[in-house]
């Protein structure tokens, strides 16, 4: 692709030929003929750049749209401009010819950590148990390789910001540490009880492991809170932490109670495994005789935003107590691992109660782009089945529909307006998709790109922004080493793997 062209091709004809082209409408002469600043195939070096993408999700009197040759300019850490064609001037471009542009992605549920350490390994059937074990274990400098490595995952696939239940206080102060080091948005909290104490109590055979578990799981909660009140705001706001219990199967009234209270200090709300299946309803129901979202609800856990994620064993009760306070379903089409054996999730059925739902990554893919897809390829399959074989009239989930709960959704149960949409005024998180190149596209954008997102992956994100901080450029990671990041996150997890070995692990 030149930026010169022929005389012959006015201004308008090029405008005609980039609306389904590849066309770049970037470095040409404009109709007033004036010079454009030549393109850099680097980063601009400051917050002050306009991104020039073939077609942009944007959000318009109070609905997303797709337009065509969209121009968006961010000023610091906002977007100040949106306009279909040239932006005039001579500030700093960002070239997304063939590209989309979308707001940066919401993953609603996320353990960032512990990707890399079991996925590979869990897919026949074997438990992440062991795996995560052996990471809670590393020290800190190991653990933080291993959080780079798979926060830098997130990022390359567009994900911007993760409402991030790492599994330990431990855990969360490394996804911090990383977190602001990148200037990633998150939401983050240490699972409580943490992975170390979680088995027991989670697996019990009678309520005296739970009961016993209080004095314990208190000071977890007390040591959760004082990190997060530490850092709550940080990075210009990037860094919003949230209390993140287990599940209601793993907590007494006394200590959700100390968890909401927390939450409440802290304003950003809770987020948490919610009516994971039929073993945590039937706890509810035998203790308090309701379901898990119910339970919550009598305690005032839905306050604020509240993140449920999984639900595969929730009810009509749940639904309604979701829906009811806009809670966000954080659906994880890739929970349990590539081809897990738990079965899909009630996409569907979420879509169906009205309940707000997101595309969450939980723990073993952190490809965004990948879970979208199977979130709808999945959730097609399972309302066909269901409404085949109980008569049911679930609907189909649209890719419209995924990419809406990764974004503008997911925003609004964040109670966070200026997230997950490109407006004037928003926040600039941003990321861009190849939707024209092979594989993806047909040589050009066509006229309904977001359908192309179901032949992407990760791989075809192109540029990623946060707060206006460019974080993946022309498809490589710009906020650090991306060579140095894979190598040692590959030495930490290698750790792992020769410590599994010796336990005899894999021949399980
Ligand atoms: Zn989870």
């Amino acid at each position: 692709m030149t930026d010169h062209l022929p005389d012959s091709l006015s201004r308008r004809d090029l405008l005609a030929r980039s609306a389904f082209g590849a066309l770049p409408l970037l470095g040409l002469p404009t109709a007033h003929g004036e010079a454009q600043p030549p393109r850099t195939a680097r980063p601009p070096r400051t917050r002050d750049y306009v991104v020039e993408a073939a077609a942009a999700l944007v959000y318009r009197n109070g609905a997303p749209q797709v337009i065509e040759n969209a121009s968006v300019r961010v000023r610091d850490n906002e977007i100040v401009e949106i306009r279909e064609g040239r932006i005039a001037g001579t500030v700093a471009r960002i070239n997304a010819t063939g590209q989309l542009l979308l707001p940066g992605l919401i993953s609603g549920h996320t353990h960032a950590a512990s990707g890399s350490p079991t996925r590979g390994l869990i897919e026949g059937g074997r438990s992440y148990q062991r795996p995560i074990e052996l990471l809670e274990a590393l020290p800190d400098d190991l653990l933080d390789d291993i959080t780079a490595y798979n926060v830098a995952e997130l990022l390359r696939s567009g994900c911007t910001t993760h409402v991030e239940m790492s599994l330990s206080l431990k855990q969360a102060q490394s996804y911090v540490r990383v977190a602001r080091r990148w200037h990633v948005r998150g939401f983050p909290g240490g699972m409580v009880p943490g992975t170390a104490r979680l088995f027991p109590i989670w697996r019990r055979t009678n309520d005296s492991a739970l009961a016993a578990s209080v004095p314990d799981t208190m000071a977890e909660i007390e040591a959760n809170r004082v990190f997060a009140m530490a850092v709550n705001g940080a990075e210009d706001g990037l860094i919003r932490p949230m209390m993140t219990p287990h599940a209601t199967d793993t907590h007494t009234p006394d200590t959700m109670r100390a968890v909401i209270a927390a939450a409440r200090t802290l304003g950003n709300g809770i987020h948490t495994h919610l009516a994971q299946g039929a073993g945590e309803a039937r706890v509810t129901q035998r203790l308090y005789q309701l379901a898990p979202a119910q339970w919550l609800e009598s305690l005032g856990a839905f306050d604020g935003p509240f993140f449920g994620a999984h639900m595969t064993g929730a009810t009509a009760a749940d639904w309604d107590v979701m829906k009811r306070h806009g809670g966000v379903y954080a659906h994880c089409p890739s929970g349990g691992g590539a081809g897990n054996s738990s079965g899909s999730q009630p996409y569907p059925e979420a879509l169906a109660a009205g309940v707000r739902t997101n595309v969450g990554i939980d723990t073993h893919s952190n490809d965004y782009i990948e879970n979208l897809k199977l979130a709808v390829i999945c959730g097609r399959a399972r309302a066909r089945l269901l409404n085949g074989a109980t008569g049911s009239t679930l609907p189909l989930p649209s890719v419209q529909q995924a990419v809406y709960g990764a974004t503008h959704v997911a925003a609004d149960g964040l109670r966070r307006p200026d997230l997950g949409r490109i407006a004037v005024g928003a926040k600039a998180d941003l990321c861009t998709i190849d939707v024209s190149g092979l594989l993806v596209g047909s040589g050009a954008v066509g006229p309904e790109p977001l359908n192309n997102l179901l032949y992407a992956s990760g791989l075809a994100v192109r540029h990623v922004i946060t707060q206006g901080y460019v974080q993946l450029f022309d498809g490589q990671l710009v906020v650090d080493n991306e060579a140095r990041i894979a190598a040692r996150g590959a030495d930490a997890v290698r750790q792992i793997w020769a410590q599994l070995t010796s336990e005899g692990w894999f021949k399980g």
